[in-house]
């Protein structure tokens, strides 16, 4: 802006100055001009009037200079006396302007331009009493020469004016400018100086609010967004088309590992992998893309949809949630059913092939008490496993009966024992019950399958000779049930796996020994529902030591 000011200003004085030396030289060469027909025509009626009265020696005798040149010319045209040439040699002047004119009407005045010598001849005719003309010229310099004489001192002139207008020309400009630079665009002021200044101040002074609202809408949409998102469980990623990060919270960086992240990073600096790579391209190609990704502390479900604008993908908005809880239950969900397919296969296939042998009659009658008992025992096997499942399934989906009764645990383990005496017997176990008498509040029938299949394993995997002992005591609040026995123990590499449902610890041993592989499982999920915990500890060879803590007082199951 002062550049432009600055050479405006310079161009202006520059061509004021120009016109004006071309005016005032045009103006002064016109008068001049004037003056000088004016002189050649005065001299023309004074030269005439001497001859009028002194004829030709008067010519002869006055020396005309160089200024003028007098020429006497008769009424045909012909030259009589010329102060500058021989008459002889000078053309007819008849036709020259100022002559014909003077002939016509006794005074004549022409002016001639010779571009050559840049002159114009100024003429004057007076015609004499005897028709003759006397004529006067005069030479007057024409507007270029006069222009040319000046031309110098005009270029001095002109260069001290640039120079003075240069140095007013820079002061004004910088004058001009310096109150805008000084404007402080955030709290415009008007100062008395400068009034032109206030429509430009007040327009900045409106723009100034509104921005600072806008920004202030901003930033609470902002903080809305960034509270909302953050409060989120699930992740949350926007990129722009190019996948640069725009917006991502917490749980976005949690669920994909990911340390930290800096604004204006790639979303592939979360997560590299090619899955997560080709489920964010498909979604740049403007289908809504889905993928579940292994990361190290589990499995996240990607969802990216595309952003369109119009035709265009304009960024995409992914989504991140953990399905490791979900993904585990489908597994045990298959798990489990072709677990169970295969438990009941086991004995029905058994049953059947008795049953066909015997409808054959391919038993011997003295075989048939036998094969009655081999049918008893499977059919056993299944009714157990039916009753487990149930069990589980009930505990499993919450439709276990809601008793909250008072439940005294040391005569529900004696009740136990004594359903469990003749396995005891048979196995050559000594069941023992000791401790105090404790109630909480729960449900007895699930409490009794708790004791039931902790005592029944510690019969069925005891030794001939060993012992079961049941303790039953309390800190406060908390019950506790501790079934010990000295039997063959759980080696230490399978400890972690035996509450998973149909595990049972190596199949060989335990195919000697009757079982589901359901019934730690019903413990677990029994003991869970009291919201106690269990925990085992064993010593292969030595014995094992299931302890369940209970609380005393059951909170509801749904206040979980
Ligand atoms: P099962 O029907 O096979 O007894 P469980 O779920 O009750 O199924 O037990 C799972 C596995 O844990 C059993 O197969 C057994 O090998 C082991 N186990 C459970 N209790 C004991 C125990 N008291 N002593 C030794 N091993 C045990």
């Amino acid at each position: 802006m002062t550049k432009k000011i600055f050479l405006g200003i310079i161009s202006i004085c520059v061509i004021s100055m120009l016109a004006a030396i071309f005016l005032i030289t045009a103006g002064l060469y016109g008068r001049s001009a004037e003056v000088a027909a004016s002189e050649v025509k005065t001299n023309a009626r004074l030269i005439a009037s001497a001859v009028e009265q002194g004829g030709g020696v008067y010519l002869e005798r006055t020396d005309f200079g160089k200024d003028i040149r007098v020429t006497w010319i008769n009424s045909d045209g012909k030259v009589i006396y010329d102060s500058e040439e021989d008459p002889d040699v000078l053309e007819n002047h008849s036709d020259r302007e100022e002559v014909s004119k003077a002939l016509e009407s006794g005074e004549g005045s022409a002016s001639r331009y010779s571009s050559t010598i840049m002159q114009k001849t100024v003429n004057h005719a007076v015609r004499l009493a005897d028709g003759s003309v006397i004529r006067v010229s005069g030479v007057h310099s024409s507007l270029m020469a006069e222009l040319v004489k000046v031309i110098n001192p005009m270029l001095g002139i002109l260069a001290a004016v640039v120079f003075f207008s240069v140095l007013a020309a820079s002061m004004v400009s910088r004058n001009i400018v310096k109150p805008i630079n000084d404007i402080d665009l955030a709290h415009p002021k008007i100062k008395k100086n400068y009034k032109e200044l206030a429509p430009l101040l007040e327009k900045l002074r409106t723009q100034n609010n509104k921005v600072s609202r806008q920004m202030d809408e901003l930033q609470s949409s902002r903080e809305q967004f960034s509270l909302m998102t953050e409060s989120m469980t699930e992740g949350l990623i926007i990129t722009d088309p190019k996948l640069i990060v725009l917006a991502c919270n917490s749980s976005a960086l949690r669920l994909l590992g990911a340390g930290s992240f800096t604004k204006g990073q790639s979303i592939y600096a979360l997560n590299n992998s090619d899955v997560f790579r080709h489920c964010l391209l498909n979604a740049l190609g403007g289908r809504r893309s889905e993928c579940i990704l292994r990361t190290g502390n589990g499995q996240r479900e990607v969802i990216a949809s595309p952003a369109n604008s119009i035709d265009m993908v304009c960024g995409l908005v992914v989504f991140i949630m953990d399905v490791t809880e979900k993904q585990e239950l489908e597994t045990m969900r298959r798990e489990f059913t072709s677990n169970v397919s295969h438990e009941l296969k086991t004995p029905l296939t058994t049953i059947y092939g008795i049953a066909d042998m015997l409808a054959n009659g391919m038993v011997q009658s003295g075989d048939v008490a036998e094969f009655g008992g081999n049918i008893r025992s499977e059919a056993e096997r299944l009714i157990n496993l039916i009753n487990d499942i149930v069990s589980l399934s009930k505990l499993d989906e919450d439709t276990a009966p809601r008793e909250s009764e008072s439940v005294e645990l040391y005569s529900l383990a004696e009740e136990v024992l004594e359903r469990l005496s003749l396995s005891a017997e048979e196995k050559g176990v000594t069941a023992s019950i000791s401790g105090e008498r404790v109630s909480l509040l729960g449900s007895r029938t699930i409490l009794s399958e708790v004791l039931y299949n902790l005592c029944d394993n510690a019969i069925k995997y005891n030794v001939s000779g060993g012992s079961l002992s049941v303790k039953i005591s309390h800190v406060p609040q908390r019950a506790i049930i501790t079934v010990s026995d000295t039997g063959m123990g759980i080696p230490k590499q399978y400890i972690g796996r035996i509450f998973e449902r149909f595990y049972r610890v190596d199949k060989s041993r335990s195919s000697r020994i009757k079982g589901t592989g359901l019934g730690l499982s019903i413990v677990k999920h029994g003991v869970i529902y009291h919201n106690g915990t269990v925990s085992v500890k064993s010593e292969e060879g030595k014995g094992t030591v299931f302890t369940v803590e209970l609380p005393i007082e059951k909170k509801q199951h749904n206040e979980e």
